[in-house]
């Protein structure tokens, strides 16, 4: 009955309306598909289109080159011994947490952890103790809280963690963590550190044996301008043999990733745009300092950026006193401030927002970066006797 014609019709093609419009949203900045990823979504849409010359294993795939992808270019650019594309950031988290921990077991992360590394945990029904940060304005976290956190673990459980994990950097204000300190404090106790890099592996230099983890993982479609849902994993050889173990029941099969992870166009256009990923990060300098230069601009008309001062990622929250305050006193308020964008062509601010924010500079350039302030400077004129 409901399966007619007419109903059906609802699901076939649909414009995006956001398409054309710049795009300030952290989660989409770092995942747009580059050209060549975009041909590689077209030509290699079809289901297991990968799979034609597959010999059973995915990592293996010599056409297209999977191999030379997973097996020299990503251990190079992650900097760890053995590589695997996955469907995910989290899909790799918890390959890594299901392998190294068991139920009962211990996790240790960072305050700004992000959600899916509690869910994660939890699918393999380890406990969580999380490592306070300073709170606002700045949200520091202290490395020395991994070695109070581990001692409490110790004297809980009597054991140490099976796992620390933290959050590079985190998604909440774009905070960068001393990773290296707290690898060390970590490895003190022989607890390996895992570093969710979703908001650095594509953006920024980042390698694992520079910064003495043990674990990394990437997120492509956020950070490597990949269609995805595809991520990364970098492993130690420490760790390989027992986060890549292979199955008993089929020999070339790794259980971790139930025998095979991203099987068609999700992993072609991470392969696609890696050339272009490779020289983005190189430029992240100049990305910084764009994050910079917006940041002052927006705290000079009155907005307040919370998190590490100087900044040193393109992920930035803000407080805005203002745009609060005319929210209160204008018609729909809580949706003035997208609609106001939104008729600026600018989107990435949530619908409803107006107090608190964040936004990615990442990719924009110095001119649409412009755009944007000017926009803000606008609308605050717009609704100056507000
Ligand atoms: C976005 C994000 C993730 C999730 O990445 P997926 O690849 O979608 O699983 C994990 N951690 C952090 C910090 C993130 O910002």
């Amino acid at each position: 009955m409901t399966l007619n014609d007419s109903f059906l019709q609802k699901f076939a093609f649909i414009n995006r309306e956001t398409l054309d419009r710049i795009n300030i949203d952290p989660l989409q900045t770092g995942g747009l598909l580059t050209e060549a990823a975009r041909q590689a979504h077209m030509e290699w849409g079809d289901g297991y289109s990968i799979c034609d010359f597959c010999a059973g294993v995915l990592d293996q795939i010599k056409k297209p080159p999977i191999h030379d992808f997973v097996h020299q270019a990503l251990p190079e650019f992650l900097g760890c011994d053995e590589a695997r594309v996955t469907n995910g950031a989290r899909e790799s988290k918890f390959a890594v947490m299901h392998s190294i921990g068991k139920p009962g077991d211990w996790l240790v992360l960072d305050g700004l952890a992000h959600y899916s590394s509690y869910v994660a945990a939890e699918r393999t029904g380890m406990n969580i103790k999380a490592v306070a940060h300073s709170g606002s304005p700045e949200y520091y976290l202290d490395p020395e809280g991994y070695g109070a956190a581990i001692e409490e673990v110790i004297k809980e459980s009597g054991k140490p963690p099976a796992l620390a994990l933290v959050t590079y950097p985190d998604g909440s204000y774009g905070n960068v963590p001393d990773a290296g300190k707290i690898a060390s404090i970590c490895h003190e106790y022989d607890v390996p550190l895992l570093l969710n890099g979703a908001y650095a592996v594509g953006r920024m230099p980042v390698s694992a044996k520079e910064i003495g983890v043990d674990f990394i993982v990437g997120s492509g479609h956020k950070s490597m301008a990949a269609s995805g849902p595809v991520g990364v994993l970098g492993v130690s050889e420490e760790y390989a043999p027992v986060v890549l173990r292979k199955s008993i029941h089929n020999k070339v099969k790794e259980v971790e990733l139930l025998g095979c992870t991203a099987r068609g166009a999700t992993v072609m256009t991470l392969m696609a745009s890696f050339p272009e990923v490779v020289k983005r990060v190189r430029n992240w300098d100049q990305e910084v300092e764009n994050a910079r230069w917006f940041s002052s601009r927006l705290e000079d008309m009155g907005f307040i950026q919370r998190g590490q001062k100087p900044h040193s990622h393109d992920l930035m929250f803000f407080e805005a006193p203002r745009f609060y305050e005319i929210s209160q006193n204008v018609k729909n308020g809580r949706y003035f401030l997208y609609r106001e964008l939104k008729s600026r062509n600018i989107h990435g601010i949530k619908s409803g927002l107006t107090k608190y924010f964040k936004l990615s500079t990442f990719g924009l350039g110095k001119e649409k970066l412009g755009t944007v302030a000017d926009a803000f400077e606008d609308i605050l004129k717009k609704y100056e006797n507000v």
